[in-house]
């Protein structure tokens, strides 16, 4: 086993910033946003809850997050069916341990979920997605893997806005998916973590058209901006209540509960208020912005990207006529990102950590190289529902801006700066 692909680049970007390297950091996927201040605020008010917390996590807080799936997607969650978590990611490898299954996963998707798989001596199904798709699921593959054994148990992961695609699901797609899953009674973990940045401020979650068979993943890291406070939660319908108590007990004997001050500030978090709105508003409008305008530079130089619709990443596509492979194409997506690494100090990750062929040269942008709290400050001098221009996102996001200004200029095969 290798350490997370996303973690490693970190460590190698650092190693190469302490000699001196100018590395723009678009590999790990780090909100670039603060925690908000009434959450923040909560935490130090509670930095004297001592007591252990209930395994399944604190009440309040289960109210709350059935209370935020309410507000946010209209779906009706019973606080008894919410499980939190030491982060979304530990609940995940809970669930592969309680459940044999064999694990069915988009290609491309993200990074820790198969190898969870493999710990957990889980087979994993990847379905083949297309471009003309927008590298989604299709309702036909999910189909055709089910039928060729339909007698297996299977556990579907479906993460939307996507890591690493960037792209959501219209709510007629999720339907069609939601038959396929009932008709062949395929588990779907619905991994909304990036909810709270859809582009368009809603949401819809599959659980809308397959209830009972939905488990809803969300937590802080992405939307509130608090990956390192380690929390995030699972919700199951009353129909999949013995396998939230299987986890539970596995809880148990693992990480215990979540950690007490950091569960009362999610109540805070999940709760919402005006304050948490206009930071929401304002991360999805820069978001929108900074996305959208990379895609299209990228586009302009050749690269095939699907649409950003939520999150805070792409994967560009190259082609073999890309001019810069007229020095030598590289053989797999891992050496493409080591020669852009290389030439233009701008680390990114391969396709291939995320399930795709090592030959396929898609690789995956984090935009996320710069100070968020300045940027959404920066908002305080635009005018409601002003989108922001390229001039301010020269001024907020300037590294993230140069890095994908040297990453065209790469593909371009023009003089770096
Ligand atoms: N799901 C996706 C798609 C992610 O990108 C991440 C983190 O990068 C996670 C889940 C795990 O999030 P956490 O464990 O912080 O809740």
């Amino acid at each position: 086993m290798q350490k997370s692909a996303t973690l490693a680049i970190n460590e190698r970007s650092a190693a190469l910033r302490a000699q001196g390297v100018d590395v723009i950091g678009l590999g790990l996927g780090q909100s670039p946003f603060p925690v908000p201040p009434s959450v923040a605020e909560a935490l130090r008010r509670n930095a004297h809850q001592k007591a252990y917390l209930p395994v399944e996590g604190l009440p309040e807080l289960r109210t709350a997050i059935a209370g935020y799936l309410r507000r946010t997607e209209g779906i009706e969650a019973d606080p008894g069916g919410v499980i939190v978590g030491p982060g979304t990611k530990e609940l995940m490898f809970l669930l592969q341990l309680a459940f044999e299954a064999d694990l069915v996963l988009p290609a491309p998707s993200w990074v820790s979920y198969a190898p969870q798989a493999r710990i957990n001596q889980r087979q994993v199904c990847w379905l083949p997605t297309r471009d003309r798709d927008g590298l989604r699921v299709t309702p036909d593959s999910l189909d055709a893997l089910c039928r060729e054994e339909p007698d297996r148990s299977r556990l579907l992961i479906l993460n939307y806005p996507g890591n690493p695609t960037g792209t959501a699901y219209s709510s007629t797609q999720l339907e069609d998916i939601a038959a396929v899953a009932r008709r062949h009674g395929v588990i779907v973990l619905s991994d909304e973590i990036y909810s709270g940045l859809n582009f368009t401020g809603e949401h819809v979650s599959i659980a809308r058209f397959y209830p009972e068979g939905t488990i809803i993943s969300n937590g802080l890291s992405k939307w509130c901006g608090a990956g390192g406070w380690r929390v995030g939660a699972f919700v199951f319908p009353r129909e999949l209540e013995w396998l939230e108590a299987t986890i539970a007990a596995a809880a148990s004997e693992t990480f215990s509960a979540v950690s007490a001050p950091i569960q009362y500030a999610a109540v805070v978090a999940f709760d919402g208020n005006d304050e948490i709105d206009d930071y929401l508003s304002r991360s999805r409008r820069l978001l929108r912005a900074l996305m959208t305008t990379s895609a299209r530079r990228l586009r302009d130089a050749g690269a095939t990207v699907p649409e950003p619709q939520g999150g805070f990443y792409l994967l560009p596509r190259f082609h073999a006529d890309c001019p810069r492979f007229r020095q030598g194409r590289p053989d797999t997506a891992a050496d493409l990102c080591e020669s852009i690494l290389t030439d233009t100090g701008v680390a990114i990750l391969p396709g291939s950590d995320f399930g795709l062929a090592p030959e396929q040269l898609l690789v995956r942008l984090a935009a996320v190289d710069f100070d968020g709290e300045a940027a959404l400050a920066g908002f305080d001098e635009l005018a409601e529902d002003t989108v922001p221009d390229e001039a301010f996102l020269r001024t907020y996001c300037a590294r993230t801006m140069t890095g994908i200004d040297r990453l065209c200029d790469w593909i371009e095969d023009r003089e770096q700066d």
